[in-house]
């Protein structure tokens, strides 16, 4: 059976590369129909926080990931010195005497006789023995090769390697060697991580030889770049999942964005639809681009495609259901469902100044307004109210009585202005769509704010 994991430090909230490899993670295991492991690696980084445990299964759980088993590895420390011990008994670990000013004195005499700085296991034998050795894992000084299941063929020479440190003067021990004992322990059969863990790979798959355990398959795929091509990281703008969430983006545009990142098709559908047609062999190997378009795009398509009836009871709550049909072509974050609840119902809403009217006649706001064609009506209620008499295109016939005022302006430059006056934005929802649903009276009242800022420019 299909087994992988997941093994963030907690060290922080989760970050779109995270997010990345918990979702390539799931999608594979959930093909297979196989095992998610959650793992947290939680004994080699002194900025780790059990807090921080409850932020990563709350982010993993916002964006709609389940996982069948959930461990710390300092729970599994009793496991790994057994197999500690194992290694020990073999011989495959020894222990160092040196200090870290021993060691950056060799490293500088290989440096300047043109040496890659490597450790010298024979030097380090000749540093007199006492009581608290730190420990390195003996390589084999072989070439390891494996078949990656997204980089292909892979080839490492161990010999250019310098072993490993696998257990601190402390007693504590690092990452290499813990993950792989618990990655024995719990029998994964897949790893899949990003391509920075390339250069662990075959020290790792030696510690699984001397384990006697079973080699899993591996699959790196590649890093995610900014627009500089550089690692996509916080300098390039990378938010947590949290900061995602809080701007409005959405888990399943997230999931969608990290999990099409290296396909030359284009995926689409739910969790369940991505994970029956995942495969690892379609990633590509090179790296790939990427910044928050890439989920705006997807994001404004799963708006899209949206009926009234399929948001959530808040975002229901945010907007007319008349409205959603005429704006949900224009929406990104979901901050911009009430924006245009706002534009279309709020007769406080102001439209930011900041309009170059240069180029329009004075008398236009006010042309504008006189052409306005509506009637009073009154709700049983009594309080009046207005609507267009042009139906069902108040727009079409509005813009042409503008124009039979003004028949030198060019239809284009009214439309956009009108636009403009009534919603501060150049793009939006088709106006004859959008107009029906604007009550006159807001109409009206933005159009003579817009006079009086365009008489009086600041
Ligand atoms: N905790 C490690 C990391 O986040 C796990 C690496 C691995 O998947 O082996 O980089």
């Amino acid at each position: 059976m299909v087994r992988v994991r997941f093994a963030p430090s907690p060290t922080g909230r989760l970050h779109l590369g995270n997010a990345r490899t918990a979702v390539l993670n799931a999608l594979f295991a959930a093909h297979h129909g196989g095992a998610f492991v959650l793992r947290i690696d939680d004994t080699d980084d002194a900025r780790c926080r059990p807090e921080y445990v409850q932020d990563i299964q709350q982010d993993l759980r916002w964006l709609g990931l389940s996982w069948d088993e959930e461990f710390a590895q300092s729970a599994n420390v009793e496991t790994h010195r057994m197999l500690f011990q194992t290694l020990k008994d073999s011989g495959r670990v020894y222990p160092c005497f040196e200090t870290p000013e021993q060691l950056a004195i060799w490293r500088e005499q290989q440096l300047s006789a043109h040496l890659p700085p490597r450790y010298d296991r024979v030097k380090g034998k000749s540093v007199p023995e006492h009581d608290h050795p730190y420990w390195r894992f003996a390589l084999s000084e072989k070439e390891i090769q494996w078949n990656d299941l997204i980089q292909g063929p892979m080839v490492c020479d161990t010999r250019h390697l310098s072993d490993p440190v696998v257990m601190r003067q402390d007693g504590t021990m690092s990452y290499l060697l813990s993950s792989v004992m618990d990655d024995v322990d719990r029998r994964i059969t897949h790893i899949i991580r990003g391509a920075d863990h390339l250069t662990n790979t075959a020290i790792q798959t030696e510690m699984m030889q001397a384990l006697g355990a079973n080699i899993p398959f591996w699959a790196h795929f590649p890093l995610m770049l900014d627009q500089n091509g550089d690692k996509y990281s916080k300098r390039s703008g990378a938010k947590s999942l949290q900061e995602l969430k809080e701007e409005g983006w959405l888990p399943s545009a997230i999931v969608q964005a990290v999990a099409q990142l290296g396909l030359s098709h284009q995926i689409s559908g739910d969790f369940a639809h991505m994970a029956s047609h995942f495969s690892l062999s379609e990633y590509s190997k090179s790296n790939g681009k990427f910044s928050m378009q890439d989920i705006a795009i997807i994001q404004s398509r799963l708006w899209a495609n949206m009926a009234y009836e399929d948001l959530s009871p808040d975002v229901q709550a945010s907007i007319d259901p008349g409205l959603w049909p005429v704006v949900r072509n224009n929406i990104v974050l979901a901050g911009d469902i009430a924006r245009w609840q706002q534009i279309c119902t709020d007769p406080h809403w102001v439209a930011p100044d900041g309009m170059d009217g240069s180029s329009l006649p004075q008398d236009f706001c006010t042309t504008a307004i006189n052409a306005l064609n509506t009637r009073a009506i009154s709700k049983q209620s009594g309080e009046p109210l207005r609507e267009w008499v042009w139906q069902p295109d108040p727009w079409h016939h509005w813009v042409n009585a503008i124009m039979l005022v003004h028949p030198n302006l060019k239809k284009g430059l009214v439309a956009r202005t009108l636009r403009m006056m009534l919603t501060a934005r150049t793009g939006g929802p088709k106006m004859e769509d959008l107009l029906p649903l604007l009550p006159p009276k807001i109409v009206q009242c933005r159009l003579e704010r817009m006079h009086d800022a365009l008489l009086s420019p600041s």
